[in-house]
């Protein structure tokens, strides 16, 4: 009821949204009816006059309705010519209609427009895209694959073209020369990976403000929003490279014991689904009995959670039931124990909804049978307890602690190991998470059924999967850089998306982005027939009722589109429509071009295209002759998704444009959605024995218990994206404070200020830890190692006596000294290089401590999960220890900054001149002032008749100098530092 007022009420408040802008819609066909006598150059004309205006300080919104008039009277003078798009010639037929007007002023405020498929969202995107980069900023437009973005910029180029613009596209492989000249056009058409992976090279990669290619984060459309914001956000965009060290890999080692594990497990739970079934089977059976065999098949479940056995027996609604109930009342406290216990008798426990997997006594022992505690955390707080009670030295009882650490680190490293190990066996398949091509694990998209070649799971999984494949475990890798896609698209001023479906996630959107979901009428009203779902036993019965139903269409010559989860069911639906002679074509998501011809076809009589849910997403199905006659396009799906926008967007390939469609799903309660989240609810009680093999069983309320698993499903993939983000978050506010140094030091023509902040600062610590402005004051020792800090790091000898005053001025007194050790240095170097050389100095001291950050980060996040069984919520704990991380990077950054300074040069002959230029200007200033480093480090060529240092002072040496090259050194299999994303090797250093 309450849905149903919801729904309502939100209808209202689209409508009203509408109601609102009509008046805008009327003013643009206003100014777009007095466009038609202007002459072409008159027109174009316009976009210059406004750009002018806005200058003067018009706003936007005021010129809406003049801009969006001009592209719509640029697309009423194109109709009829002939356009090239993606080497196809196009005849160009399209005008804004008056919904599309609306979309565009969604677009333009910053909402998410919800048009379905074949409302033209393409042509819709023009309007804003244009206004928006009038102010002259880049307008930028996001599509879900390469081949799209090619083509959206093709086609409507030749509108944008028309009225002066300049509009460019980001291709894969891209050159970055090229990349920043189309990002340099007025509007630029790209996916969302390309575009967050210039900004990572930009802002992380880049040593010279020449390499950047992006030029701003203004405005940006997101075209199948929920595809890109929702389904892709789970996976970071991550730049990495191999580890400078190689740590041994646990993987490779414990594979052997972790698959014989996981057949003993296998043995073990197919005795237990075995000894269930006996007692099942048993005529007089005891309450007592089918209590066991329940627990047996929970103890299955829990074991081995995908057992071919187990799903057999489900097959049973009153096992099933037995086995729901007895899984709900195990998870009571009251049976903690008991629970406990079942577990126990498992070599391993498997979490398939959370993804876990965790040995139990038994599985540790079976694994190490000399030495079970092997891969027990262990305790440490008591164990150095334990050490300090020791009678031994305080160096025995340090070495001890170390050794226990290091040992504390490894086993937690094993564990780690195991524990994805068992994941990669028990629930990731080969040719469903996964398949391997060219001894390489590639992942599939749960979504798209796509390989994704390039991306890795994180956290250890992919080695783990790949030592499980015995394929080569690629080396460990240092990541360079890293930003969730969430993250990317908040940078932008204005943000806006348009999609088929997005009012499922609306809230969603809303949370996280602050996008508001609107939808827009079509154009032509919707007269599409949503048939009830069908659900069979089996698979099989299943896909016997959609072989029919696809014959029985296509004979009439109604084309059919099949819509599947995954590409291991196209292809099983495939080899079952062979054998029954239907001929049908199957997508298979290697080639979008080919896909987006493919699906283009799949309007035409008698057609029958197989397809993964969202393959050829983008490309519109236009029915052939005659189709109209027969129905319209027949859409089948043949698994619910597990979210209801995927089965929607589905749906949305037929009937668009006000065509006739149909569209029916068929399902089995051996699918995974029903397998897994249709517990105990009123479908299954429906079913619950009656149901034979070969029954269809079709109801209304049916629907409804399918969608609120699907809800079910949706939150939960909520909270992890949330979870994700919100740790993301924390890195995140890192990032900004680290790439916003980088640039800065980056864009200005020399990082001098930004040298001497930091030295500052770490000045004013090191102060202060030798007791400078505290009560306590300053002790002997401490002073000592401030002096020999300083004298060891900056060519300014300084003495004890010249350390006093208040601590304000002694730090000024001390930047200044620095800074004209600094300008006498300048004076000998190269001054075309110097500048460089400062950048250089900045970014290889970012670079180097905010890649280990990244690392050390990921290890938090890891250990976090580890560490989260007291009371303590481990995301406060993560942040707590992500900010002390911070602190830390933030030191060694100024750190390495301060040691860096005097110690390179930007060649060895300026390196020697500052040499001898600062041993004479410190011998103009007195003798006393021999400076001591400089003595050190000059031993060689100080001259024989130098006075000795003060033997009072401590000798200091210089660390052994590094000299610039002309370009930091790169490794031979590095990636190139021009940003190309190539090899060193391959690129410049070729
Ligand atoms: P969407 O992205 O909304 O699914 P597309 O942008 O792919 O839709 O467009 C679908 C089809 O509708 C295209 O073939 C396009 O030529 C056509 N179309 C869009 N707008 C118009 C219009 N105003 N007049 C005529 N045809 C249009
Ligand atoms: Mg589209």
């Amino acid at each position: 009821m309450l849905s149903f007022l919801f729904k309502k009420f939100a209808g209202r408040h689209h409508r009203k949204y509408v109601e609102k802008c009509r008046p805008i819609v009327t003013r643009i066909n206003e100014h777009e009816l007095g466009y038609q006598s202007l002459t072409d150059e008159q027109l174009r004309a316009k976009t210059d006059e406004f750009r002018a205006r806005l200058k003067q300080g018009e706003m936007l919104d005021q010129i809406l309705p003049e801009a969006f008039a001009a592209v719509k009277n640029a697309a009423r003078r194109l109709v009829g010519r002939k356009v090239a798009v993606c080497d196809h010639e196009l005849s160009w037929d399209m005008v804004h209609f008056d919904v599309q007007l609306i979309g565009g002023i969604c677009l333009h405020e910053g909402r998410i427009a919800e048009m379905a498929t074949g409302e033209g969202k393409t042509l819709v995107a023009t309007l804003p895209l244009y206004l928006n980069s009038l102010v002259g900023k880049n307008a930028q437009l996001v599509t879900v694959n390469d081949y799209l973005a090619r083509r959206d910029s093709e086609w409507m180029g030749h509108l944008y073209s028309f009225l002066g613009l300049t509009v460019g596209c980001i291709q894969q492989q891209m050159p970055s020369d090229l990349r920043r000249e189309m990002y340099g056009r007025d509007i630029t058409y790209g996916t969302a990976s390309e575009f967050g992976f210039d900004y990572l090279r930009d802002n992380g990669m880049a040593t010279r403000k020449d390499d950047q290619v992006q030029r701003d984060h203004w405005y940006c459309i997101v075209d199948e929003i929920d595809s890109i914001l929702i389904d892709e956000a789970r996976t970071p965009l991550i730049i990495s490279g191999p580890a400078p060290i190689e740590r041994e890999q646990p993987f490779t080692r414990l594979r052997p014991p972790v698959a014989n594990l996981v057949n003993d497990q296998m043995r073990l739970v197919n005795r237990f689904v075995t000894e269930a079934v006996a007692l099942l089977e048993k005529k007089d059976i005891t309450e007592e009995e089918r209590q066991t065999a329940a627990l047996k098949m929970l103890q299955v479940k829990l074991g081995m959670p995908k057992n071919k056995q187990l799903m057999r027996l489900m097959e049973n609604p009153e096992w099933r039931k037995l086995l729901d109930k007895t899984d709900v009342e195990m998870h009571s406290d009251f049976n903690k124990e008991q629970n406990y216990k079942l577990k126990e008798e498992l070599f391993f426990t498997i979490d398939e909804k959370n993804h876990q997997a965790d040995l139990s006594e038994i599985g540790r022992t079976r694994l190490r049978p000399d030495d079970p505690d092997a891969f027990m955390m262990p305790d440490l707080p008591s164990e150095f307890i334990e050490i300090e009670k020791r009678p031994d030295t305080p160096e025995e009882k340090e070495a001890a602690k170390l050794a226990a650490q290091q040992r504390y680190e490894v086993v937690s490293e094993d564990i780690h190991a195991i524990s994805q190990l068992l994941r990669a066996f028990a629930l990731y398949e080969r040719d469903v998470e996964y398949v391997i091509q060219d001894g390489k694990v590639l992942i599939v998209d749960e979504n798209t059924g796509r390989v994704m070649p390039g991306r890795r799971w994180s956290d250890g999984l992919h080695q783990a999967v790949e030592a499980k494949e015995g394929v080569t475990i690629e080396r460990e890798t240092r990541t360079y850089a890293t930003v969730t896609i969430q993250n990317y698209f908040r940078m932008y001023e204005k943000l806006a998306g348009m999609t088929g479906t997005a009012e499922t996630e609306a809230t969603e959107f809303h949370e996280i982005y602050k996008l508001a979901v609107t939808q827009i009428p079509t154009n032509q009203p919707c007269i599409r027939i949503d048939k009830n779902d069908s659900i069979f036993k089996t698979r099989r019965d299943k896909y016997g009722a959609v072989v029919k139903q696809i014959q029985e269409a296509s004979q009439r010559g109604q084309p059919v589109l099949v819509g599947t989860v995954t590409v291991e069911q196209s292809e099983v639906l495939s080899r079952m429509l062979k054998r029954a002679g239907v001929i049908h074509t199957v997508l298979n998501a290697k080639f979008h071009q080919q896909e987006a011809e493919i699906v283009t076809r799949a309007g035409q009589r008698g057609s029958v295209t197989i397809a993964t849910n969202m393959a050829g997403r983008g490309t519109d199905i236009k029915l052939g002759e005659g189709v109209r006659e027969v129905g319209g396009l027949l859409v089948v799906g043949t698994e619910r998704h597990e979210s209801r926008r995927v089965d929607r967007q589905l749906r949305g390939r037929c009937s668009r444009q006000g065509d006739p469609g149909m569209t029916k799903f068929f399902l089995s309660l051996e699918d995974d959605l029903m397998r897994l989240f249709l517990q105990g609810n009123l479908a299954s009680k429906i079913m619950e024995g009656q149901m034979q093999e070969g029954e269809e069983l079709e109801h209304k309320w049916l629907n409804h218990s399918i969608q609120s698993a699907q809800k079910k499903v949706e939150q939960q993939n909520f909270s992890i994206r949330k979870r994700l983000l919100q740790y993301d978050d924390v890195l995140n506010k890192q990032r900004e404070v680290i790439y916003g140094i980088r640039n800065g030091a980056l864009h200005s023509e020399r990082a001098k200020d930004i040298i001497f902040e930091m030295i500052e600062e770490e000045l004013a610590v090191r102060l202060e830890t030798a007791g400078y402005g505290e009560k306590k004051g300053t002790s002997a020792t401490s002073l000592e190692s401030l002096i020999g800090w300083l004298n060891s790091h900056f060519p300014i000898s300084v003495k004890s006596e010249e350390l006093t005053g208040d601590v304000e001025t002694l730090l000024k007194q001390l930047v200044e000294r620095i800074k004209q050790s600094y300008a006498l240095k300048e004076s000998v170097e190269d001054t075309a290089a110097l500048g460089g050389l400062e950048r250089y100095i900045v970014i290889n001291a970012i670079d180097h401590h905010w890649q280990e950050h990244l690392t050390e980060m990921e290890e938090l996040r890891r250990s976090i999960g580890l560490r989260s069984y007291g009371q303590k919520d481990p995301l406060s704990e993560y942040k707590g220890e992500a900010f002390r991380f911070f602190e830390e990077l933030m030191n060694n950054v100024r750190l390495q900054i301060c040691t860096s300074l005097f110690r390179s040069a930007t060649n060895r002959e300026a390196f020697e001149n500052l040499f001898a230029i600062l041993g004479r200007s410190a011998r103009l200033q007195g003798p006393a002032a021999a400076p001591t480093a400089l003595a050190a480090a000059t031993q060689a060529s100080a001259p024989a008749d130098e006075p000795a240092a003060a033997p009072a002072e401590p000798e200091i040496k210089l660390p052994s100098i590094t000299i610039r090259r002309e370009t930091p050194k790169v490794g031979r299999n590095d990636p190139c530092p021009c940003g190309s994303g190539k090899k060193f090797k391959n690129c410049h250093g070729a």
